[in-house]
Formats: structure tokens, C-alpha cells, sequence
């Protein structure tokens, strides 16, 4: 049978191992397995959230409320925006694909750093779009703007902080160089771990309302998977002058958020303290990555999120340690597939994190 040719150089996106499949390839058992590699919060999820999950779980025969008032509303009110500027999508990655859908086409080009999240090039393929990368490991816009005005890309992708590698950019950086790209332009600001890089530098800090009220050519995205602790929920949402997210509308599926999801998300909004304290935990616990790497003369790459990137030396291999450490129970993430001789560990509690140096100390 003859597929859609877009489809033919598609890899198809390897997400984290999840736990189950551990228990069955390695016969561990689940207490025995620790995942650290899809920057979920070790912390869990805000007992509010859980609460109030619980009370309507009976409510699963009807379709959800698919004008999703009261999470559009808890949006609205967190980003002081109104209901037209507002998408929500099953994950963020669900509006990825709405804009990509919207916007490009068979040849058109899209632009992004040369290591950034592997979504942005699956969705780009689907409708034949050519993908552009920079050269640097890090975002360096100008770069970015030399193969803007090169290639005239249809989109441009801004990761920050950046997955897989951590990095993030002072907002002052991006808004001069939003200044300088023509309003027919998308920029994607991907704003997937901002709760916590603006707990490290306030320079990080982008304010989507003031974003999106300057620039009518950007969309600024968040999710409820990391830091909010919802990552099995699937929320996702997208801010953005009201003449794109009509757009994106179109491509929308009906009902695509459960009652759950929503119930979940609007109320995790509602939870500050649980975010705040999520957050302070993890920069405490990153001391301890960055202490490891030096005891162990590896690289760690400065990161502004709740993962670490380490970048092994030459004699060691991140697929090689990474198996060792799966077969240990200990999932993270081997970055050989962005070329990279690194792994990536989201960090964990304080006892994950014993456990993660403990095992790696036997491999390295
Ligand atoms: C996790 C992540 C997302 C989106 O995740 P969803 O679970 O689909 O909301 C988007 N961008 C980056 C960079 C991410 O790491």
C-alpha cells in the first residue's frame, strides 16, 4: 500500500520509556524502576488537583464541556488575556500542530535551532515543510536572523529554555528580535519550562500578554505536563492575537480535552504554592548534578529547567551508559540522536537523585 510521501522520512518520535515497558523487557519491578527522562514532576501532582479529579470522575458518559469555559477563564485570568487570544490543544504539542498545519505547506521552510525539541521536524514533515537549523548548540539569533533573511522561512521555533539541552535566553534577546521580522512571519515562543527558569533569572521572563499585544505574528505556548505536574493529562495551550487562534480553531478537533483534563488544569492554575514549591526544590537538587559533574569531570550544561544535560567524554558512550542504566531500572534520556555523546536526566526527588549518581558512578 502506497502511504502519504510526506510520511516516508518520518522517524518516528521516541518518547521516554515509560515504566511499563521496563518491567516488561528487564523483569524489574515497578518500585525498582525510576523514570527521569521525560521531565515530568517528580513531585507529582497538587493534592487539589487530585481532589478535585476524584469528585467528578462519575461524569465520564458526556462529552466535555468543549468551550472549555472554566480553563479558558483560569487562562485568561492567570495571563490577563481574553478568551479569543486563547488555544488549547492535548499538550502543547497539539497546537504545534494546528500552527504548523495552519501556516506551511509542501515547501515551505521552517526555522530552528540546530538541537531543539524533535516535534517541531515530525509535524513539519507531515505537510512536506523543508526544515532550517542553525548551527550552535545554544539559540544564537543572530544566526537565527542571517537565515531569516536567507531563507524566508514561514515559521520560526524558539525553545526557552531549550529541550534537550537546557539553555534559555534573556527576553530582552528575543524581543529585539521580534522587532526585526516581518508580520507575515510565525514565531513560536515555546515556553514548555518558563515556571522555572524565571525562578532562577528574572531576565528569563517573558510576559505573553505584553507579547502578543506587541508582536500579532507570535504565539506564546505553555503546558500543564512539567512543572503543573499533569504530564498523563495532556494539556496544552497556545496564546496569540486573536487572528491566529482563529485559524488554529479550524483545525481543532471537537472535544479535544477531556472533562478531566480541563477540571485538572483549571485547578492546578489555582495552585501557586504547589508550582513555587516544585520548582525550589528542583534548583536545590540541581546543586547536587552540578557538584556530581565536577566530581566526575563531565560537562553539565547551565540549565534554567527542571532536566540536566551531561555531556560525556570521549571514552565514555550515552548509549552505552544509558542501556546499562536501563537495565538497572534508572530511564533517561540518551541524546545520541541529536548527535550529541550526552544524556539527559530530569531531576528527580532527593532519593532518585542518590540513586541516579550511585548507578552512573558504575558506568562512567
Ligand atoms: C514537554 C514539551 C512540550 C509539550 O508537552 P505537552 O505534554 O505536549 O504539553 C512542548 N515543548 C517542549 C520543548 C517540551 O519539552
Amino acid at each position: 500500500m502506497k502511504f502519504n510521501k510526506n510520511l516516508e522520512n518520518i522517524k518516528t518520535y521516541e518518547a521516554g520509556k515509560p515504566i511499563e515497558l521496563v518491567v516488561r523487557e528487564y523483569g524489574i519491578e515497578p518500585k525498582d524502576i525510576v523514570k527521569l527522562a521525560s521531565n515530568e514532576n517528580p513531585y507529582g501532582t497538587s493534592p487539589k488537583v487530585i481532589e478535585a479529579v476524584s469528585a467528578i470522575v462519575s461524569k465520564m458518559a458526556l462529552y466535555p464541556d468543549d468551550s472549555m469555559i472554566k480553563l479558558k477563564k483560569a487562562l485568561s485570568a492567570r495571563f490577563d488575556v481574553k478568551d479569543e487570544n486563547i488555544i488549547i490543544g492535548s499538550g502543547s504539542d497539539q497546537v504545534i500542530e494546528f500552527l504548523i498545519h495552519a501556516k506551511a505547506h509542501t515547501g515551505s521552510k521552517i526555522l530552528m535551532n540546530s538541537i531543539t525539541f524533535a516535534m517541531y521536524e515530525i509535524y513539519a514533515k507531515h505537510v512536506g515543510a523543508e526544515v532550517i537549523r542553525t548551527s550552535s548548540q545554544e539559540h544564537n539569533l543572530d544566526e537565527f536572523y542571517e537565515l531569516y533573511k536567507k531563507e524566508k522561512p514561514e515559521i520560526i521555533f524558539i525553545c526557552t529554555p531549550n529541550n534537550p539541552t537546557g539553555d534559555a535566553l534573556d527576553a530582552d534577546k528575543i524581543y529585539d528580535f521580534l522587532g526585526k521580522i516581518d508580520s507575515d512571519t510565525l514565531v513560536v515562543i515555546d515556553a514548555a519550562y518558563l515556571e522555572y527558569a524565571i525562578a532562577k533569572d528574572v531576565k528569563k521572563k517573558i510576559d505573553a500578554k505584553a507579547l502578543i499585544e506587541q508582536f500579532d505574528n507570535v504565539i506564546y505556548l505553555g503546558t500543564f505536563s512539567k512543572a503543573y505536574g499533569l504530564g498523563g493529562m495532556r494539556v496544552g495551550y497556545g496564546l496569540a492575537d486573536s487572528k491566529i487562534i482563529k485559524e488554529l480553531y479550524k483545525l481543532r478537533p471537537p472535544f479535544n480535552i477531556t472533562t478531566l483534563s480541563l477540571e485538572a488544569a483549571s485547578v492546578a492554575l489555582g495552585d501557586e504554592e504547589f508550582v513555587k514549591k516544585s520548582v525550589t526544590l528542583n534548583f536545590e537538587q540541581m546543586k547536587r548534578y552540578e557538584e556530581f559533574a565536577k566530581e566526575q569531570k563531565i560537562d553539565i550544561i547551565n540549565s534554567y529547567t527542571n532536566f540536566v544535560t551531561l555531556c560525556l567524554n570521549s571514552s565514555q558512550n550515552s548509549t552505552k551508559i544509558s542501556t546499562q542504566l536501563l537495565q538497572k531500572g534508572m530511564i533517561v534520556r540518551d541524546l545520541s540522536s541529536y548527535n550529541m555523546n550526552a544524556i539527559r536526566v530530569t531531576i528527580g526527588t532527593d532519593e532518585q537523585n542518590s540513586r541516579f549518581f550511585k548507578l552512573v558512578t558504575q558506568f562512567l
